[in-house]
C-alpha cells in the first residue's frame, strides 16, 4: 500500500483511504474543454462500463457530487412521473431511496424485511405479480448501513420475469463485488468514485441501459440532475454539461489503472476479502461479535454488536483508536447497538493488523475485559 505517514487510516464506509499515486495525480489544472480531460474522462466512462461488462447495453453517465446525488439523479430520471416503484428496504440506504422519491412526488412502496434480513425473493415476485401498476424495483447492493449482501441475481431475475425495470444501488460494491450485467439483468446502477474503486470523492456515476434511457427525455425535475441531458450533451462534444471535478476524474483515472493492474474486480474482492477475514478473526479473539452470519457478510464493512463490559464507552474508544490513526464508525442499526469497521478503501492485511493492534492496546487502557456483548435473552 502507498500511504501517508501522518494520515489516518479510514476504516469507514467513506470517503475512504486512497493511494498516494491517484493523489498525486490531482496536483495540476485543467481545462475543461482540453483534450488531455475529455480523453481521460472518455476513458473512465468507457473503463467503468467494462468493469460491470456492460460496453455493449449500456452507457455510463457520471454526475458532479457525492454517491446520493447520482442515486437521486437516477431515480429521477429513469422513473416517469406517473410511473410507481417498489423499494427494498433492508437499512438507511434503501430508506434514502425512498426519501429521494418523496422529493420527487414520484409514487412508491417499500417492502421491509430486518437489517440483518435480506429481501425475500418469492414475496417479491408475488408482490410484482399482484401490482400492475409498479414500473420499477429499487435495491442496494450492500447495504452498507448493516454490511449486509443482498441477493442480487435472484433479485434481478424476478424483477426480468415480471417485465419490470430494476435500478441498483450498488454503491458500495461495485468493482468489488462482481456484477454482470450478461448474467444480472438491470437497467441501472449506480457507484461512486470513492467507494471500492478507491478514487478520491466528488463524483458518481450510473451505467444506464442505452435502450431505457433514450425512452426518458423529459422525466426528470431537476436540471441539474437529468441524467438524460448530461448523456445526451456528454455524447455531443465529449464535455460536462457544468464544471466538471476536472481533478477527481484525473485521480479517479490512476486509481482505476491501480484497480487493472491488481487484477481488476477478482483482485479487489480478494483483498477485501482478506481485510475481512483478518478484522473478524482478531476482533473475535477480543470477544467481538458480528451482527451478521458469514453467509450474509460482504467483505464491504462489519458491524459489531457493542460490548457490554461497563468499561467500555464507545466516544471513549473511538477518540482513543484515532489518536493511534485509525478512524472507526459508529453504527446506525436500530435492530442492535453497534458500531462498523470497514474493509474498504486501500488497506491491506498489515494496515487491518495493525488497527486491530491499536484496537487492543485501546481496550487494555480502558479496563475493558472481553468486547463480548450482552448474550441473547
Ligand atoms: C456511500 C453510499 C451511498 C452514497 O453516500 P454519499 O454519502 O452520498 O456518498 C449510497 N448508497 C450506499 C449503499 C452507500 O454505501
Amino acid at each position: 500500500m502507498t500511504l501517508t505517514p501522518g494520515d489516518p487510516l479510514l476504516l469507514t464506509p467513506g470517503p475512504l483511504t486512497t493511494a498516494a499515486e491517484t493523489r498525486e495525480a490531482m496536483l495540476h489544472d485543467w481545462g475543461s474543454r482540453d483534450q488531455a480531460f475529455m480523453d481521460a474522462n472518455a476513458a473512465v466512462r468507457a473503463k467503468l462500463l467494462e468493469i460491470a461488462n456492460a460496453a455493449d447495453t449500456h452507457v455510463c453517465v457520471p454526475l458532479q457530487g457525492s454517491g446520493t446525488f447520482v442515486v437521486e439523479a437516477a431515480l429521477c430520471t429513469l422513473i416517469a412521473r406517473d410511473g410507481k416503484a417498489l423499494i427494498l428496504v433492508n437499512g438507511a440506504y434503501g430508506k434514502r431511496m425512498a426519501r429521494i422519491l418523496d422529493y420527487a412526488g414520484r409514487a412508491y412502496e417499500v417492502s421491509e424485511t430486518a437489517e440483518d434480513t435480506p429481501p425475500d425473493v418469492p414475496a417479491l415476485a408475488a408482490k410484482l405479480a399482484a401490482d400492475a401498476a409498479i414500473t420499477h424495483v429499487l435495491v442496494v447492493h450492500c447495504e452498507t448501513t448493516s454490511g449486509i449482501l443482498n441477493p442480487i441475481s435472484d433479485i434481478a431475475h424476478a424483477v426480468k420475469d415480471a417485465g419490470r425495470s430494476l435500478i441498483i444501488d450498488a454503491m458500495s460494491a461495485f468493482g468489488a463485488i462482481e456484477l454482470d450485467a450478461a448474467k444480472v439483468p438491470f437497467d441501472a446502477v449506480m457507484a461512486s468514485s470513492n467507494k471500492c474503486l478507491e478514487g478520491v470523492p466528488g463524483m458518481g456515476f450510473a451505467l444506464i441501459r442505452k435502450s431505457v434511457l433514450e425512452g426518458c427525455e423529459g422525466n426528470a425535475h431537476s436540471l441539474s440532475l437529468d441524467l438524460f441531458d448530461q448523456w445526451r450533451a456528454m455524447e455531443a462534444n465529449g464535455q460536462w454539461r457544468f464544471t466538471p471535478p476536472t481533478h477527481v476524474i484525473f485521480a479517479f483515472a490512476k486509481a482505476i489503472e491501480q484497480f487493472e493492474a491488481k487484477g481488476g474486480q477478482p483482485g479487489r474482492f480478494k483483498r477485501y476479502s482478506e481485510n475481512c477475514r483478518i478484522l473478524i478473526d482478531g476482533m473475535a479473539e477480543l470477544g467481538f461479535q458480528p451482527l451478521l452470519p458469514q453467509g450474509l457478510q460482504a467483505p464491504i464493512i462489519v458491524t459489531f454488536r457493542m460490548p457490554s463490559d461497563p468499561a467500555f464507552d464507545f466516544q471513549v474508544f473511538y477518540d482513543k483508536v484515532k489518536d493511534r490513526g485509525f478512524v472507526l464508525y459508529p453504527g446506525k442499526l436500530t435492530v442492535a447497538p453497534s458500531f462498523r469497521v470497514g474493509c474498504i478503501g486501500h488497506l491491506g492485511a498489515d494496515e487491518m493488523k495493525a488497527a486491530l493492534k491499536a484496537m487492543a492496546e485501546v481496550l487494555a487502557e480502558m479496563g475493558v475485559k472481553t468486547g463480548a456483548p450482552q448474550a441473547a435473552e
